[in-house]
């Protein structure tokens, strides 16, 4: 049975173990990956199988919340050497500014200059709000806003189409789900943990989460973990 693991990561070198993995981690979690004969597409390159009920073989995906600058100046290079792209969701009223929905620590967003150098490099540029709320505890008009602006954005700034979502905090409900497919997005991501099959619900869809201490045997182990749990 198929099943295809979409990678979550935040930052790629930044300060702390908070949403961020070493370089070295990354790195060798991409041999690893390469070595067992997987590839990487951006998440948009799924909505076409997904809507067939088909996921392509060997593949993985790579994601990385919050557009963070450690993964425009540490990870864009080490996809490239495996000729792989990869999704970032970007939170378009902090684009060259700093995180301020984490708790504690702070991470560095891209510029829009970084971002748009990405999108032409075929990078995915996906959609994670204006601004990072808690979209279930903002009113409805306001969390549309917040969705659709976003998309509206980042469109006007890259000059292509935005379909991929990710829910902040993966909080949602079936009316914030409901208006990020009617503000025209196709596939958007959680934070459950799990593998995409090919009758995933397109717009929750599961991730594997990668953390700081992971090497290459913590993928693989939470890769194995996550298969077992969507059998
Ligand atoms: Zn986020």
């Amino acid at each position: 049975m198929k099943r295809l693991p979409i990678l979550m990561y935040h930052n790629v070198g930044g300060q702390g173990r908070s949403l961020n993995v070493p370089p070295q981690a990354l790195a060798r979690q991409c041999r690893l990956l390469h070595l067992l004969g997987f590839r990487a597409i951006p998440l948009r390159e799924l909505i076409a199988p997904l809507q067939e009920h088909r996921l392509p073989p060997r593949t993985v995906v790579f994601t990385f919340d919050d557009a963070l600058l450690g993964v425009y100046e540490l990870a864009r290079p080490l996809l490239r050497a495996y000729g792989w792209r990869a999704t970032v969701f970007a939170v378009y009223h902090h684009l060259g500014g700093e995180t301020e929905w984490a708790s504690h620590l702070r991470h560095r967003v891209m510029s829009q200059e970084q971002l748009t150098a990405l999108a032409r490099e075929g990078w995915e540029v996906g959609a994670h709000t204006l601004t990072h709320p808690h979209l279930t505890r903002l009113p409805a008009e306001k969390a549309y806003q917040e969705i659709a602006g976003c998309r509206h954005e980042l469109q006007r700034l890259l000059g292509e189409e935005v379909r991929s979502f990710c829910y902040p905090f993966g909080d949602l409900n079936e009316q914030v789900v409901q208006m990020v497919r009617e503000a025209g997005y196709h596939v958007a991501c959680t934070v459950r943990k799990g593998l995409v099959h090919p009758h995933s619900e397109p717009l929750l869809l599961p991730r594997v989460p990668i953390a700081y201490s992971d090497g290459a045997l913590g993928l693989l182990y939470r890769l194995l973990r996550a298969w077992r749990h969507s059998r």
